[in-house]
C-alpha cells in the first residue's frame, strides 16, 4: 500500500473498484437518461448495464411515482449538492425488472459541471435492514405491553396481598392482648415473626420492581435531618433492644435536607435494617456529620462483616452472601443502590469481617439546605393515654375491616365500622356517639379513596376531624392526593405498633 499522496491509482483499477463496489452505482445525465451502471446495479435491478444505458433513471422507479421523481430530479440539479435520501422519513422504494418493489436508501453526488453534468447515484438495498427495524419494533412493542402488564400485576399483587396480611397482623395482634397462658403467647409471638417476615419479603419485592420500573419521580421536600433521624429511632429502638443492641442515632450537625423524604428513609431503613440483622452483639450507630459544604451519614455496626471479595456483589439484586437464619431475598441494597441512583446520592462501604461494617451516604451540598425546617410535630403520646377514643374507621375489604375493629377494641377504643363513604355519612347523620378519629383505607372501591370519605366527613361535622389515611397503593398518585391537612399516611400492612402510636399522635 502506498503512503505517498500524490500516486494516483491507474485507472484500471478505479474501474474495477467501481465495479466491485458493493453498492449499485448509477450515472444520471442532466436529462434524466442513465450514462452508467456497475455490476451491483445490474444485479440489483436485474437488467444489463448495456440495456440500462440510455435508459431514463424513472425506469428503476415504480410508475405512482415517476412523475414526481421527475420533479425532484429538476430540483436536485437546480442546487447540486450531495445528500442521503431515504435515511430519514421518505421511504424510497426502486423497482426490479421482474416489477418487484424493495426499500432503497440513495445517495446523491453531483460530477462535473457546465453541459456535461451528472448525478452519482450509490442505491443500496435496506430489506434487510427495514425488516430488522420492524422486528425490532415489535420486540420493542411487546416488552412495553409486558411491562405494562408487570406493573399491573404489581398493582394487584400490592392490594391484594397486603389486605390479608394486614388483617394477620391485627389478628395476631388483638389476640396478643386477649390471651394470657405463657405457651400460647409464645405461638402468637412466632406466628407475629413470620408475618413480619413476610411482610418484610412482600415489601423489598414490590419496591425494587416500583423501582425497577422507573415510574418513580422524587418528591422533593425540605425537611430537617434530626427529625428524619428521630422517626428511625423511633422505628428501630425497640428492635433493637429486643436483640440486646446498644442503638445509638445522632445527628451532629443541625442542617436541612433537599430531596425525597420518604426515599430517603427507605434508603436507610434498609441499611439500619441489615445492621441489627447482621449483628448478633455489640451496636449499630446512625450518624450524621458535616462533609465538607455536604453531609455524611454512616450506618456502622459490629456484627458479622462482610469478605473483602464479596464488597462488589452486595448491591446486586438477590445476591446474599449466604447466611443462615436470615430472613431476607437478597434485595435491600439493591433497593438502596437504586434510591441513591435515584436522589443523585454517593453509597460506599468498608467491612472487617468478624468486626463490622460501615455504610456511608454521602449526600451533596445541593442536598443540602443551612437551616433545617421544624419537622410536623411527631407522636410520642402514648397509646394508652389517649384509649377509649371513638374511631370512625372506613375499610372496604369485611376481613380487614373486622381485624382493624377487635384491634382498636382490645387497645381500648370504641370503633364505628363502614364499608364506604356513603355508610359512613349515614351513621354520622344517624346521631350517635361523634368520633375524634376518622381511620380510612384508601381505594374503598367503585373509584372512591380514603381522601374522598376524610373531605366529606369533615364537611358533615364542621371540623377538621383528625384522619389517618391506610394505604397498600404505593403509587405516586397517593402522595399527590394525600396533601390534607391533619392526616398522615401509614402504608399497608401497617405495623400495630405504629397504628396505635399513631392514633395516639393524632389524638393528642
Ligand atoms: P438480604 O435480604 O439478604 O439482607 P441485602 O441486599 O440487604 O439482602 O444484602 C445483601 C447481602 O449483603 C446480605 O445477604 C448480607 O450477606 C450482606 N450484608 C448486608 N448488610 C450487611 C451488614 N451490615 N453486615 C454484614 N453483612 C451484610
Amino acid at each position: 500500500m502506498t503512503t505517498d499522496p500524490n500516486a494516483t491509482l491507474p485507472e484500471s483499477l478505479l474501474a474495477d473498484l467501481v465495479e466491485s463496489a458493493p453498492d449499485a452505482l448509477l450515472v444520471v445525465d442532466a436529462q434524466g437518461r442513465i450514462a452508467f451502471a456497475n455490476r451491483m446495479a445490474e444485479q440489483l435491478f436485474g437488467y444489463e448495464a448495456s440495456e440500462l444505458c440510455g435508459s431514463p433513471i424513472e425506469r428503476l422507479i415504480p410508475e405512482r411515482i415517476r412523475t414526481l421523481h421527475v420533479e425532484h430530479r429538476a430540483r436536485f440539479l437546480a442546487q447540486p449538492r450531495t445528500r442521503e435520501m431515504g435515511a430519514t422519513a421518505i421511504d424510497l422504494v426502486a423497482v426490479r425488472r421482474d416489477g418487484n418493489e424493495f426499500p432503497v436508501e440513495i445517495r446523491l453526488s453531483p460530477l462535473g459541471s457546465g453541459a456535461r453534468r451528472f448525478v452519482a447515484a450509490a442505491v443500496r438495498d435496506v430489506t434487510d435492514r427495514r425488516h430488522m427495524v420492524r422486528v425490532l419494533h415489535a420486540a420493542q412493542a411487546e416488552a412495553e405491553r409486558a411491562n405494562v402488564a408487570k406493573t399491573r400485576f404489581l398493582a394487584t399483587a400490592s392490594h391484594d396481598l397486603r389486605q390479608p396480611l394486614q388483617t394477620l397482623q391485627l389478628l395476631n395482634a388483638a389476640l396478643r392482648r386477649r390471651v394470657s397462658d405463657a405457651e400460647a403467647r409464645e405461638l402468637l409471638a412466632r406466628e407475629r415473626e413470620a408475618v413480619d417476615a413476610m411482610t418484610g419479603l412482600l415489601n423489598s419485592l414490590l419496591d425494587v420492581s416500583r423501582l425497577e420500573a422507573a415510574n418513580i419521580q422524587p418528591r422533593i421536600e425540605e425537611f430537617g435531618v434530626e427529625g428524619l433521624f428521630e422517626a428511625l429511632r423511633n422505628e428501630f429502638g425497640a428492635i433493637a433492644e429486643a436483640r440486646s443492641l446498644e442503638f445509638s442515632v445522632t445527628a451532629v450537625v443541625a442542617r436541612g435536607l433537599r430531596t425525597d423524604r420518604t426515599l430517603l428513609r427507605q434508603l436507610l431503613e434498609n441499611l439500619v435494617g441489615n445492621a441489627i440483622k447482621y449483628t448478633e452483639a455489640g451496636s449499630v450507630r446512625l450518624a450524621c456529620r458535616a462533609d465538607g459544604d455536604g453531609l455524611m451519614m454512616t450506618v456502622t455496626d459490629t456484627g458479622i462483616g462482610i469478605p473483602a471479595s464479596r464488597l462488589d456483589r452486595i448491591f446486586d439484586e438477590y445476591y446474599q452472601i449466604g447466611q443462615s437464619g436470615h430472613y431476607g431475598v437478597g434485595l435491600g441494597l439493591a433497593i438502596v443502590k437504586r434510591i441513591a441512583a435515584l436522589l443523585d446520592l454517593g453509597v460506599a462501604v468498608q467491612s472487617e469481617p468478624g468486626r463490622g461494617t460501615e455504610f456511608r451516604i454521602s449526600i451533596p451540598p445541593a442536598l443540602v439546605t443551612q437551616a433545617a425546617k421544624p419537622e410536623p410535630a411527631s407522636a410520642p403520646a402514648s397509646a394508652a393515654a389517649a384509649a377509649g377514643a371513638v374511631i370512625l374507621l372506613v375499610e372496604d375489604d369485611a376481613a380487614v375491616r373486622g381485624a382493624t375493629e377487635l384491634y382498636l377494641r382490645a387497645i381500648g377504643h370504641t370503633p364505628i365500622a363502614t364499608a364506604s363513604r356513603a355508610e359512613a355519612e349515614s351513621v354520622l347523620a344517624a346521631g350517635g356517639r361523634r368520633p375524634d378519629l376518622i381511620i380510612s383505607d384508601y381505594h374503598l372501591g367503585g373509584g372512591e379513596t380514603g381522601v374522598d370519605a376524610i373531605v366529606s366527613v369533615r364537611k358533615q361535622m364542621g371540623r377538621t376531624l383528625p384522619a389517618l389515611l391506610l394505604s397498600g397503593d404505593t403509587s405516586t398518585a397517593l402522595r399527590q392526593h394525600a396533601d390534607l391537612p391533619a392526616c398522615r399516611i401509614l402504608s399497608k400492612p401497617v405495623d400495630v405498633e405504629q397504628l396505635s402510636s399513631a392514633i395516639a399522635g393524632s389524638l393528642s
